[in-house]
């Protein structure tokens, strides 16, 4: 049952904002916001997308926030009453559309919260996808740092040691005495360097990004979004229930999110393909050891650091000289607490005795369906070459 994985964490009380009311857009406001969505896609430069719990939902495994999710039933004592196991999942139609939005470069990086693997399972190369909380189809050693695919979910969560030795050999590495271990972060524990890394800088570097099915309370996870906004780029939050950036974002699409991406495809004239095993590396027997390297090169984080620099160092944003990854490792646990007033929501009674929910101050850039930054920032153009650059490299 994947909702064991709840229950092999620590306890932590501080879970967030838990079961608010969903909200539903009416078939044609829907219907505009996925052409509206579409046509930003294709005109931007650098798409990243972070995923939720909600990308998985429909593939029997809990969301933790929503209103039978994992946490939401524990503050009531209850558990969800079905889930399915992690091993027989399989990736959604969002998992499954989102690889082919990478396959065909309109998205650039995909940046998920989710520890169920299944960005991995749908065939997603490493180089595309940042997983802030751990895989249970990935291990790790603890003495090379190394990071292998495994054929079937750990058991164990919290980052405990597997019994298992390290697997560096067979994949042409040196012998290695470490020992494997499972990569599911508890609360106490900081994000994987690497991951953070890219998810940071692909995140600023990014001209739009799209939030699904995330209330983006976690930090660090949740506030990467907003770099973006930082340097002029757009945000589009895709979640059933309100999020704590709802007030920052450019478009709030609230479908469901398989028919949202159904519909963006859609109007991007791409089709969504099936998953097949044979492109599951977790269940594709013929592929060789090699390829179950899922291990980030610390490479890569260079590359994309140059990057970084190129696209925007010029664009005079105040940030920190340093970024999020490279300070003290202590301040960012996954479960840093917040200010809480910045995402209360408050419940306004309606004609027919229901009840929606409002935000406490209204923004002027929400749901307004008009592009409102038309153009990105000039200092962008002499990026975009290097971009073509780089895409036809890797
Ligand atoms: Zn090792």
């Amino acid at each position: 049952m994947s909702c064991n994985y709840a229950d092999g964490l620590s306890p932590y009380e501080d879970k967030g904002v838990c079961g608010l009311d969903e909200k539903f857009d009416t078939d044609e406001t829907l219907r505009l916001k996925c052409e509206l969505l579409a046509d930003w896609i294709k005109g931007a430069r650098h798409v990243v997308v972070h995923t939720g719990a909600g990308v998985s939902t429909s593939a029997g495994i809990p969301d933790f926030r929503g209103p039978n999710g994992v946490w939401t039933l524990e503050q009531k004592g209850l558990k969800p009453t079905s889930s399915i196991s992690f091993d027989d999942a399989i990736p959604t139609k969002s998992h499954m559309a989102l690889k082919k939005l990478i396959d065909t470069g309109k998205v650039k990086f995909i940046i998920s919260q989710n520890i169920d693997g299944l960005h991995l399972r749908s065939g997603i190369p490493r180089q595309f996808l940042a997983e802030l909380h751990g895989n249970m189809f990935i291990e790790q050693c603890d003495k090379c740092g190394r990071q292998f695919i495994r054929n079937f979910a750990t058991k164990s969560v919290g980052k405990k040691c597997l019994e298992t030795v390290c697997r560096s050999e067979q994949i042409g590495g040196r012998p290695c005495r470490g020992k494997m271990h499972d990569t599911i972060l508890d609360w106490e524990h900081n994000l994987p360097d690497n991951d953070l890394a890219l998810a940071d800088l692909h995140s600023s570097v990014a001209d739009l990004s799209i939030c699904l099915g995330t209330t983006l309370q976690i930090i660090p996870s949740g506030n990467l979004p907003l770099y973006t906004k930082k340097y002029g780029g757009r945000l589009v939050i895709c979640n059933l229930q309100p999020t704590k950036h709802d007030k920052k974002a450019d478009l709030i699409i609230n479908g469901k999110l398989d028919n949202v991406i159904e519909s963006v495809m859609k109007k991007l004239g791409l089709e969504i393909p099936e998953y097949e095993t044979s492109l599951d590396p977790t269940r594709n027997t013929e592929i060789n050891s090699r390829e179950m390297d899922w291990t980030i090169p610390t490479s890569r984080v260079k590359d994309m650091k140059i990057l970084y620099k190129k696209v925007c160092a010029p664009v005079k944003r105040k940030r920190r000289a340093t970024f999020m990854y490279e300070r003290d490792i202590t301040t960012y646990p996954i479960k840093r607490k917040e200010k809480k007033q910045e995402f209360k929501v408050k419940k306004e009674e309606i004609g027919n005795g229901s009840s929606i929910n409002v935000k406490n101050e209204p923004s002027e850039t929400n749901n307004d369906l008009v592009p409102k930054l038309e153009s990105i920032n000039d200092d962008f153009n002499e990026a975009s070459a290097y971009f073509q650059e780089q895409n036809t490299v890797t």
